[in-house]
């Protein structure tokens, strides 16, 4: 099976000249896979009956994938999607809702970009599931294209993508990259490059790598810790300077590509939640200029709970008074098993869930 979806619109030029089509092919068949999503090549209306035959004979599949089951919370803005890969592998998507007023809700695809994760996070459902595989661009791309086919029924569309799914995006580079100029080429899916963010729990040679690759995305680094010792333990992965490396890699980020970088911070009850970490950290980043978000940590099997509310905020307020930005993550689909952190795709996950099936 392989995914047009997962094509970049030079490679679907030379497809269509392959196939001695004139070029005007090439702009529909765009056209059907990224904004009318068809889910067969049958359905490639704007195509001669022969041509399309001729791609299914080359077993050429459109961007979508089956649906093995959506979840929906309780207050129906966050979704979360199973999805089948070619080869069988499992792999979640989330659509996250903002209502907004007066206008469509903004409408957030939360991606994956491995089935697994080999990074190890302590308090991370993905890391504790260990590494099965990377994913291709076509099969990340074919996530945002699920939900903007589920929101087009609605007539709304898909307003961000964030890499924050399952794995590690920049331990998957290529894919990665090739997934974002898909989705952000106006001759496919058309999505502004600031309208998307890659998460990385830290690869330092990638993110420069990212930084010199001339787009405009948004990175958000998780730090989690604001010393070696306690990242180590956090991220057992990290290596023994990875704090300093990944401050030094926002800064080249920020003076490459004139963006922000956010630290993401997971915060662990009784681990990472103290007012002196609160202070280190905010010692770490002053005169940064960066933005911290605060993840209070989701339930997964690991046993990691989640601080008091009071807690959560004075962390913050620390954080703040001391001048640094700083934000607490709303929470979405907790009790979906949606939110950072809890995706899986084993039975211990969808026993969990308090299904709402949708179909
Ligand atoms: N591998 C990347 C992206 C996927 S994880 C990364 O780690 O950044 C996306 C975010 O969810 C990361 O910030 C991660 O630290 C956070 N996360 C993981 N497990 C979590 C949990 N149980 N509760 C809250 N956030 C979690
Ligand atoms: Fe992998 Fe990110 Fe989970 Fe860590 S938090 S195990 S890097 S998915």
């Amino acid at each position: 099976m392989t995914l047009l979806g997962g094509l970049l619109p030079a490679e679907v030029d030379e497809l269509t000249s392959r196939m001695d089509l004139p070029r005007y092919r090439a702009d529909q068949l765009l056209q059907a896979v990224h904004r009318e999503c068809v889910e067969d090549v049958a359905n490639i209306r704007q195509w001669p009956a022969q041509a399309r035959e001729q791609l299914q004979s080359e077993g050429w599949e459109t961007g979508l994938l089956p649906v093995i089951r959506t979840v929906v919370s309780d207050d129906g803005e966050t979704t979360k999607s199973l999805l089948r890969l070619g080869d069988g592998t499992l792999v979640e998507a989330v659509l996250m809702q903002y209502p907004e007023e007066g206008k469509h809700p903004r409408s957030t695809v939360c991606v994956s970009t491995q089935a697994g994760c080999a990074m190890g996070c302590v308090f991370c459902a993905t890391g504790q599931m260990g590494f099965e595989r990377n994913l291709t661009a076509g099969e990340v791309v074919a996530q945002v294209l699920h939900f903007a086919r589920f929101l087009r029924e609605r007539g709304e569309h898909v307003t961000n993508v964030v890499f924050m799914g399952m794995g590690e995006p920049l331990a998957n580079y290529a894919e990665t990259i090739r997934a974002i100029r898909i989705l952000t080429d106006p001759r496919a899916f058309g999505l502004g490059q600031r309208h998307i963010t890659v998460s990385t729990v830290g690869v330092v040679r990638s993110i420069d790598r990212l930084a010199s690759e001339g787009l405009q995305v948004g990175l958000a680094i998780s730090l989690h810790a604001p010393n070696e010792e306690l990242r180590q333990e956090l991220v057992p992965t990290a290596g023994p300077t990875s704090v300093r490396d990944l401050l030094d890699a926002a800064s080249r980020y920020f003076d490459a590509t004139g963006r922000r970088v956010t630290f993401e911070y997971a915060l662990i009850d009784g681990v990472n939640d103290s007012p002196e970490l609160a202070s280190e950290l905010a010692t770490l980043l002053r005169g940064r200029r960066t933005h911290v978000n605060l993840i209070p940590v989701n339930p997964t099997a690991g046993g990691y709970g989640r601080p008091a509310r009071k807690r959560v905020l004075e962390f913050e307020r620390i954080l703040r008074d001391a001048g640094i930005n700083c934000t607490v993550r709303v929470e979405k689909g907790t009790e979906i098993a949606a939110a950072c952190g809890q995706l899986r795709t084993d039975d211990a996950n969808q026993r969990q869930v308090n299904v709402t099936l949708v179909e």
